[in-house]
């Protein structure tokens, strides 16, 4: 930290690993696990489960369970974080909690993630999510040294935590633009930072499309990489994605 190239690491490295666990999240959890839009090379899936371990610590079959639930019962009783029910700074500050307490309740995970088993390495390695995110701190700390890597990582667990993750679940059913009919929104500027996850209001309408954008200005920084892995048969696509300019069937609100 003694010189001025040095403070520029700091936050340079905080915003780049959110977006690595985002993009991480969104095609791994969401669209790969949750949706089954993609399916993943045996060798990328336990690389996507250690950076999302070591970024996040989150249990995958919870991710997928608490998701799912959300579609399942989207801004009525039962979503596990809407805005419409709990108001949208409850969800801004509580997100997390809002999703611990459904991640913890056994029968939102047998109904919701029956289909993905918890093999040896989830037993032994990926179930421990505070043992993960300890461990990448201890990386950060080697690498940066001892506080400018502790910095690092709580910026970047709340950038995830308090910011990324409740503009998605809060936000995006609270306020932005409408393509399709349905209660959630978009909005193409932060779409850039939530790796193509605020584009809230298309995949609500095409849950199982790989891809969110549908329409021009609309950019899904996940898609680029999933591209990228397809092109090297680490991911292969298999949801059909939106229809590019499919908007027009629906009238515009908001
Ligand atoms: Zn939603
Ligand atoms: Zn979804």
């Amino acid at each position: 930290m003694g010189n001025v190239s040095s403070l520029w690491i700091v936050p340079l490295m905080a915003v780049g690993l959110t977006q690595i666990a985002v993009i991480a999240t969104s095609t791994y959890l969401h669209r790969l696990l949750a949706h089954r839009s993609l399916t993943v090379h045996p060798a990328a899936d336990v690389v996507f489960r250690a950076i999302l371990w070591l970024t996040t610590g989150q249990d995958r079959r919870e991710w997928v369970a608490v998701h799912r639930k959300h579609h399942a019962f989207t801004d009525r009783d039962g979503d596990p974080h809407s805005p419409l029910l709990r108001g949208f700074w409850h969800v801004q500050f509580l997100n997390a909690i809002y999703y611990a307490r459904e991640a913890k309740n056994p029968e939102t995970i047998r109904r919701f993630a029956a289909d993905i088993r918890e093999d040896r390495l989830d037993r032994v390695v990926f179930s421990r999510g505070w043992a993960g995110v300890a461990l990448g701190t201890a990386l950060l700390c080697l690498i940066l040294g001892l506080w400018p890597g502790l910095i690092v990582a709580a910026v970047h667990g709340v950038l995830y935590v308090l910011v990324v993750a409740p503009l998605i679940n809060g936000l995006g059913h609270w306020r932005g633009a409408q393509t399709f009919s349905n209660t959630a929104y978009n909005s193409r500027a932060l779409a850039w930072m939530t790796g193509g996850e605020s584009l809230h209001n298309n995949h609500h309408a095409h849950p199982r499309s790989p891809r969110f954008s549908a329409r021009r200005l609309e950019f899904d920084p996940s898609w680029v990489v999933i591209r990228a892995l397809a092109a090297v048969r680490l991911v292969g696509i298999t949801g059909t994605p939106i229809p590019r300019g499919s908007a027009a069937v629906t009238p515009l609100h908001g």
